[in-house]
């Protein structure tokens, strides 16, 4: 058994090399474990957060010299003693410290284990645990963003307070079947019934906002697909600014898909290359188009690509169909635009022909010749314009699972309250 009360220890920046690690101890005994090695001072002696310059010996041998950093119990990140080693940054010099510091009485963390201590000893909830783990991983504008705001307890606190009137409410039900027989009632059943709905209204907007959390926090998977040579690879060049993809005048030769991504203000698109979807007697070939068909279905985002110049309103017509049975959110767009024949060519009369078709974006991938807008469009189909900064975001799966269980049980108190349900059913949900 793993016991709370040990001193645990373990390296808190990666492995390989650098110009310094630290090395992390917690515990009641994390200050006296490392006044065992330090020669420089009395280290249990310092005040609370102050930096110490010494060697660390262990015995005879010299280790390392190094800055310790000494937090107080309760201080510190896990509410405990702490004391952060600075050494050179060696993989082979911190394991040799960390063998002396488990030699003098520490043990080997597990993976989390700090963190799980801050957790248990209250220095913040679930949640916020959740956003410092975030906040490591974040890789944009956007993410950094989200982890902040949820570590700093916006998301806990809205939901605290929620949670703290419904408890009310749900004890004011409770009185009343103490008083069983006499039929009183505390709990005033309109009021019951506009806090159910507030915080429903409440609960169903974080929920929503799990769309573009998720987005923020996964990305955005995007195929772009189309015929062969309609310009895909080209596409997903100008993109990405870098050539990845093969480009040829041979239709069909990108057959595997390249994943690749670029951030557009902030946001994360993930592109997928696809194959093309044509129906072809080539081996390979074919099952690149059968895999185009079930990356698709894994697609938040389609751009459709076609050749103006080479592609009817009814060839497009056909080709949507496909497509929007996925119902995916997609992008219609006209490639090659730069050829002599445009505007003149067939897009103008698609204008004409059927609404859906306005909507199509002339672009040249090969010019770059509405690429900005085409940008503009892609983040507006995932919608982070309504994105306030200061709004709170659910990232986390677990918390719109908890969310949607919330939903749930509110739905059951209305529905309770409408049927007339009795007090004990109501008060469990
Ligand atoms: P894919 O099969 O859909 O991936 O198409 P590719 O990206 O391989 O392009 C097919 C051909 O169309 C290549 O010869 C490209 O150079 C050419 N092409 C792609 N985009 C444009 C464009 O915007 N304008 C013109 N004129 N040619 C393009």
């Amino acid at each position: 058994m793993l016991s709370f009360h040990d001193t645990i220890v373990a390296p808190a920046t990666p492995p390989g090399t650098s110009a310094i690690a630290v090395i992390r101890l917690s515990g009641g005994e994390a200050i006296a474990i490392c006044q065992r090695l330090f020669r420089g001072k009395d280290l249990t002696r310092q005040p609370s957060h102050t930096v110490h310059y010494g060697s660390l010996r262990d015995g005879d041998e010299l280790l390392d010299e190094v800055l310790v950093s000494v937090f107080k119990a309760p201080t510190s990140f896990t509410k405990e003693n702490v004391v952060e080693i600075s050494c050179h940054g060696s993989a082979f010099v911190v394991q040799k410290i960390i063998r002396s510091l488990l030699k003098h009485g520490a043990r080997l963390a597990e993976p989390g284990e700090f963190t799980k201590r801050a957790f248990l000893n209250g220095q913040f909830d679930l949640a916020q645990a959740e956003a410092i783990a975030d906040l490591i991983h974040s890789d944009s504008e956007a993410t950094h963003r989200a982890a902040l705001s949820q570590m700093r307890g916006g998301f806990s606190k809205q939901i605290a307070n929620l949670r703290e009137r419904l408890i009310d409410f749900a004890s004011l039900i409770e009185l009343e079947l103490d008083f069983g027989e006499e039929d009183v009632e505390f709990a005033n059943r309109a009021d019951l019934k506009n806090l159910v709905l507030e915080i429903q209204a409440v609960v169903a907007s974080l929920m929503e906002s799990f769309r573009l959390g998720n987005v923020l926090k996964n990305g955005v998977p995007t195929v772009i697909a189309g015929k062969p040579n309609a310009g895909k690879s080209t596409l997903l060049n100008a993109l990405l600014n870098e050539p990845k993809a093969i480009v040829s005048e041979i239709p069909g030769t990108t057959r595997d898909f390249i994943e690749d991504e670029i951030h557009i203000e902030g946001i994360r698109f993930r592109f997928i290359d696809t194959a093309g979807l044509r129906h072809t007697t080539d081996v390979v070939e074919a099952m690149g188009v059968a895999r185009t068909r079930e990356k698709l279905k894994q697609a938040s985002l389609i751009i459709y690509l076609f050749d103006v110049n080479e592609t009817s309103p009814q060839e497009l017509e056909d080709e949507l169909a496909e497509i929007r049975n996925l119902d995916i959110p997609y992008l219609l767009v006209g490639n090659k635009a730069d050829k002599a024949a445009f505007p003149e060519n067939k897009i103008v009369s698609f204008e004409n022909a059927k609404p859906v078709l306005a909507s199509i974006l002339p672009i040249s991938a090969a010019t770059g010749l509405g690429m900005d807008e085409l940008k503009q469009r892609l983040l507006q189909k995932v919608r982070v314009d309504d994105y306030r900064p200061t709004d709170t975001l659910i990232t986390s799966i677990r918390h719109y699972d908890s969310l949607r269980l919330t939903h749930e049980s509110l739905g059951r108190v209305l529905d309770g309250m409408a049927t007339g349900i009795t007090g004990d059913l109501m008060a469990m949900d």
